[in-house]
């Protein structure tokens, strides 16, 4: 909460004295979905997870980082994923998907916005993800400059229902909100 205030602060002092609690503290929500297959490598959060399909996409298929980067992307108001890294550009193909959050959190910052929190859900009926919430934490703690604190994964089944409840792909749901950086 000190931090919060200390940050306001200094936006208030950036804006000339005025106080705008709005222009400050944005939120922004992304959701991604890919389907799993063999001959894959699952990763998610930026950690590779040992199972036997990983998932399918023109990236490494990294859902976590892809709607971190969409929800990030949003709060700042700025283009969505597909439309800064296309799918059709052969530059990201099987890119590490942290690259593409690297490049969204500089674009993040270029807006004058620095990540504050992280709060997302994995939908995963298979592997079963608990043991892997800490690594995924703390790895979207070092991609984004967060502390572990600030980062929380849930992991979720879909109750066996759906194609997620099949196990055929795996989703995530993300909420990701910025505050701003300026005379930082
Ligand atoms: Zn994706």
């Amino acid at each position: 909460m000190y931090r919060l205030a200390r940050r306001f602060a200094r936006a208030e002092a950036t804006r000339n004295g005025r106080f705008i609690v709005a222009a400050s503290f944005r939120v922004g929500i992304g959701y991604d979905i890919h389907r799993l297959a063999e001959d894959r490598r699952l990763i998610l959060g930026g950690v590779t997870i040992d199972y036997p399909l990983g998932l399918v996409g023109h990236s490494d298929g990294d859902v976590v980082l892809h709607a971190v980067t969409d929800a990030l992307l949003g709060a700042a108001g700025l283009p969505d994923i597909g439309d800064l890294f296309p799918d059709t550009d052969q530059a990201y193909k099987d890119i590490d998907s942290s690259k593409l959050l690297a490049d969204a959190i500089a674009k993040v910052a270029e807006a004058g916005f620095a990540p504050n929190n992280i709060d997302l859900v994995v939908h995963a009926e298979k592997p079963k993800l608990s043991e892997h919430k800490q690594a995924i934490a703390a790895s979207l703690a070092a991609l984004t400059g967060l502390n572990i604190s600030e980062v929380s994964v849930k992991a979720k089944t879909n109750e066996g229902l759906g194609p997620l409840g099949h196990a055929d792909g795996i989703a995530c749901t993300a909420s990701v909100s910025i505050i701003r950086s300026n005379g930082d």
